[in-house]
């Protein structure tokens, strides 16, 4: 924990602003004593130099704070529940004011009938999960994070995860927003229509902005129904190949129920065991490559466990898979699917990794590993392979560890190196080099290198046409 100065006691702020935002948000509005919750991102890759923590509790208060904010030309950077990735959720400079959204976590409205609900931006993943469940429906967006990330930062990074190859990501979730500019105007479009031909589809602009156009502040979400049946297998391929053809018998099996299409590299599931006290490997031996398979749907319980034997059976048949594992129980689903969410643990003990979270086309994610891995191996020597990530979405968590026993430091300094090779494969193969954890300042200088100068122009236009004075998250997505 750092001590009160180094998280920002305001004191760099002008004094005026201080008191303007004291009046604002009163006592609890203001954090000066946060520790690391905000000021260190997850895992503790990005650190914020001294910022004060805003916590607006309603609209209104975000509104003014912004507003106040602008005025005094203070930069301001939102935070949803700092699980992201890229760093976006900390500044990077000092004087500048952290709006966190934690306190605004009410559900405005739920329409059963409409199949929507409307939250506020602060509530967690999995609250908006459990409110939908209240009322027999389904949201479909999940991660391993859902417990802590926010669905403000969700629809800001539009996240992905584990079901995006079935139902999207965020971005095919929301209906509707409400959020407040960087002057502070709050624009109203909580409407929770699926058809409005009224102009440009505004709320789109904010969904993946990572909070550099303004500061959503509620949502209208999409429901679906919840699903009866269920189930799950985890398969060992012989190869990204094999897993590929597997994808196929899949869906030729399991049609639209086919909901997630994980894979792993052996190494990934080694230290999930390593790291994960109470996990087991399904299978007696190692193989390279593992696939967890999930079908969801409304049909009576156990017709998906038997179109799921038939595909795995088929692809046993043609020497797709070496083994497979179908789970009997809940509690057996709940066993395989912490190995594939165990992987972010598994990468923390396995060492020092160099992280790419990188797009290609489906059918091009073989030849991107192959050519990554041996790239990579010439370039590098000693370099150790970890990989995982969604193959039905085309998203792999490329991530491989420095050589054993190498330093932070040593491995860092691999770093941009490796991204060089790894995203320059991604771009040759029509790829994208966040596909996504977002640009934050991990990756919005080294962006520039892979989008076209118009591409770029029309970004940095939009970002000065909401944003003209470049206060809300400067240094992310357009270079500050
Ligand atoms: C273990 C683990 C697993 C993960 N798995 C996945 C995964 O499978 N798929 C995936 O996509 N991501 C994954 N992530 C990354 C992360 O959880 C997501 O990016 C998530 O959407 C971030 O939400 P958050 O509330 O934590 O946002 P933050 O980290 O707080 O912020 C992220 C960005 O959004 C902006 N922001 C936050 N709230 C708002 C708001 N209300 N208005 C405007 N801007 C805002 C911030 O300024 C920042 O730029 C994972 C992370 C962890 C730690």
């Amino acid at each position: 924990m750092r001590a009160v100065s180094d998280v920002g006691s305001g004191a760099e702020l002008p004094a005026q602003l201080r008191d303007r935002l004291g009046a604002i948000l009163g006592a609890q509005g203001l954090v000066a004593d946060a520790g690391t919750r905000y000021g260190e991102s997850w895992g503790g890759a990005f650190t914020a130099p001294p910022s004060l923590v805003a916590r607006p509790g309603s609209t209104a208060e975000v509104a003014a704070t912004v507003a106040a904010c602008a005025e005094a030309g203070v930069a301001m950077v939102p935070q949803g529940g700092n699980t992201g990735l890229a760093g976006g959720a900390q500044p990077t400079r000092p004087g500048c004011v952290i709006i966190s959204l934690e306190r605004m976590r009410a559900v405005r409205a739920l329409d059963p009938v409409n199949d929507t609900i409307t939250v506020e931006a602060g509530m967690t993943l999995a609250e908006v999960q459990a409110r939908a469940a209240e009322v027999d429906r389904l949201f479909p967006l999940s991660l391993a994070s859902e417990g802590s990330c926010q669905i403000g930062g969700n629809l800001s990074t539009n996240a992905g995860g584990t079901q995006c190859l079935r139902y999207g990501n965020a971005r095919a979730m929301a209906l509707g927003l409400e959020v407040v500019l960087p002057d502070g105007q709050i624009w109203e479009g909580l409407r929770g229509l699926r058809k409005d031909a009224t102009g440009y589809d505004l709320k789109q602009l904010f969904i993946g902005a990572e909070g550099t156009l303004g500061i959503i502040t509620a949502a209208v979400l999409r429901l679906l129904p919840r699903p009866r049946d269920a189930a799950t297998a985890f398969v060992a391929v012989p190869d990204p190949a094999a897993a590929l053809r597997l994808l196929d018998r899949a869906r030729r099996h399991l049609g639209e129920s086919l909901t997630g299409f994980e894979v792993m590299r052996r190494e990934c599931l080694d230290w999930v065991l390593v790291a994960l006290p109470g996990t087991a490997s399904p299978f007696a031996e190692r193989h390279p490559w593992y696939v967890l398979i999930e079908a969801t749907g409304q049909g009576a319980p156990g017709t998906l466990a038997g179109l799921m034997a038939e595909a795995l059976a088929a692809a046993l048949e043609e020497e797709i898979v070496s083994d497979a594992t179908l789970a009997a129980s809940e509690a057996q689903r709940r066993r395989l699917w912490a190995l594939r969410e165990g992987q972010a643990e598994a990468q923390k003990a396995a060492g020092f990794g160099i992280k790419h979270d990188v797009s290609v086309p489906v059918s091009a994610v073989p030849t991107f590993l192959a050519r990554a891995d041996a790239a990579l191996a010439a370039a590098l020597p000693g370099i150790r392979p970890f990989a995982f990530g969604h193959l039905g979405d085309g998203n792999i968590h490329y991530n491989p560890l420095g050589p054993a026993g190498a330093s932070a430091a040593e491995v860092a300094a691999l770093r941009p190196g490796a991204n060089r090779i790894v995203h320059d494969i991604v771009a040759d193969l029509g790829g994208s080099i966040s596909a996504e954890h977002g640009l934050g300042q991990l990756r919005t200088e080294e962006v520039r290198r892979y989008k076209s100068p118009v591409e770029q122009a029309m970004m940095a236009a939009l970002k000065r046409s909401f944003d003209p004075k470049g206060l809300m998250n400067p240094g992310t997505i357009v270079p500050a």
